[in-house]
């Protein structure tokens, strides 16, 4: 393992992998990925849903995911590595006036950022969707470049990139220090020794929180657990129209229920506002009982289906749902933090906004509804469109 590096980026996931790719392609090579795990990708990169939408609620956000999309669109030419993206859309159905208002604001500022999003009533939402009851239904919105991507295939494109250009990827090696000296990043330590570094990017994930620690520095990122169950489906379900044939990911906002097919079966879940933050993954099948209840109302084949797998994984949540992409209180360490719930998707324009930021180039937006200063003045208008 290298003794020094131009940076040290701390975790092997669609962060770490994306920024040390869009750090080589401006010419930055002397780099190192450092993962604790086996394999990259195994947090909560590794439990997601791949969804990748172009509707949220702030304009910064928004504008993340038109620029994330459009490289997830031509990624396996420009990075050289399939990542099965299919563009169904995302269907949003909205069940009460106040989320009707939000999201006529919203849309209206999707439409201006040149989204293209439609306004569905529950008729036109059950047609995109077969099988969906969208009883109680008032409104609907709908994205057809939303869709579905593979997270590892995108974290495996970036890493296999930047490895070609020569980056190093040390894997089970855990960050087990970060030592700063008159205000600046000076060293990591790992268990397999020390690095000399003057640049050190906080890619953690949900531990973001504890490599800030290590420099003396608090990073506001608390996990959170989300279950995602996987239903097998008969074929005759979607011959009956009883489960749709597309990709279309459908989320009954109220409620956060959510579901795509994935592969042959269909992959759905829900949030649970009533569980503090915890570390733990381990699958509460009680849980699974209050999520069936919500969605054999919303698709009642599921009520035919059986489950064939589940697991969990941690949302990386900051308190205003933004993430936290730029430099820190400490000089040389970066944050590209605090995705809470929608990093995959982001995954491309938020490495490559804090490669620019590395780099001293102009990252081409306002990144200051990201910036890691923003907690302390309380100035986020933060992100609504949490799933
Ligand atoms: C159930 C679920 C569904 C989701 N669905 C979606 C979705 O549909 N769309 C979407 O865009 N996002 C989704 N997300 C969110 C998305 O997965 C995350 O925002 C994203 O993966 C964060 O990537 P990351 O690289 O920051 O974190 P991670 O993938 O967790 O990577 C961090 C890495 O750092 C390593 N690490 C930590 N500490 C150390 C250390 N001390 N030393 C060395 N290595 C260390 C970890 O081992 C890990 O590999 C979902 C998340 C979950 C849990």
């Amino acid at each position: 393992m290298k003794r020094s590096a131009e940076v040290v980026i701390v975790g092997g996931g669609c962060m770490g992998a994306s920024v040390a790719y869009h750090l080589a392609r401006r010419g930055v090579t002397d780099v190192v990925i450092l993962e604790r795990e086996k394999l990259l990708g195994t947090g909560s990169t590794g439990r997601n849903a791949g969804g990748v939408r172009h509707q949220f609620s702030n304009d910064a956000n928004i504008r993340l995911s038109i620029e994330s999309i459009a490289l997830l669109e031509r990624f396996e030419a420009e990075v050289g590595h399939a990542i099965d993206f299919h563009q169904d859309g995302y269907l949003f159905l909205l069940s009460t006036p106040a989320s009707v208002e939000v999201f006529r604001r919203n849309v209206t500022l999707q439409r201006r950022l040149g989204v293209e999003v439609d306004w569905l009533d529950a008729a036109e939402a059950m047609r995109l969707a077969p099988g969906l009851d969208a009883a109680g239904v008032i409104g609907a919105t709908f994205c057809g470049r939303d869709g579905i991507a593979d997270p590892n295939g995108v974290t495996m494109g970036f890493a296999k990139a930047a490895q070609a250009a020569g980056v190093s990827i040390e894997r089970e090696t855990e960050v087990t220090g970060i030592v700063v000296e008159r205000g600046r990043v000076a060293r990591v330590e790992t268990t397999r020794g020390p690095i000399d570094t003057t640049v050190v990017v906080n890619a953690a994930g949900p531990h973001a929180r504890a490599i800030g620690r290590m420099a003396g520095i608090d990073v506001p990122v608390d996990p959170y657990r989300r279950h995602i169950f996987i239903a097998s489906v008969d074929a005759s379900l979607v011959a009956a129209s009883r489960v749709p044939a597309s990709r279309i990911m459908v989320i009954d906002f109220e409620t956060t229920f959510y579901f795509h097919r994935e592969g042959a079966g269909l992959l759905f879940g829900m949030g649970d506002p009533r569980e503090p933050s915890t570390f733990d993954t381990t699958v509460r099948w009680d849980f699974l009982h209050e999520v069936t209840e919500v969605a054999v109302k919303r698709l009642p084949a599921l009520a035919d289906a059986s489950i064939s797998h589940a697991w969990a994984g941690l949302y990386e949540m900051s308190p205003d749902a933004n993430p936290i992409i730029g430099p820190t209180d400490v000089g040389g360490l970066f944050a590209i933090n605090g995705f809470s719930g929608h990093g995959f998707q982001h995954s491309p324009a938020a490495g490559r906004i804090l490669a620019d930021l590395i780099v001293g180039r102009d990252p081409g937006m306002d990144v200051t509804p990201f910036a890691f200063a923003r907690f302390a003045a309380q100035a986020s208008g933060g992100e609504r469109y949490v799933v």
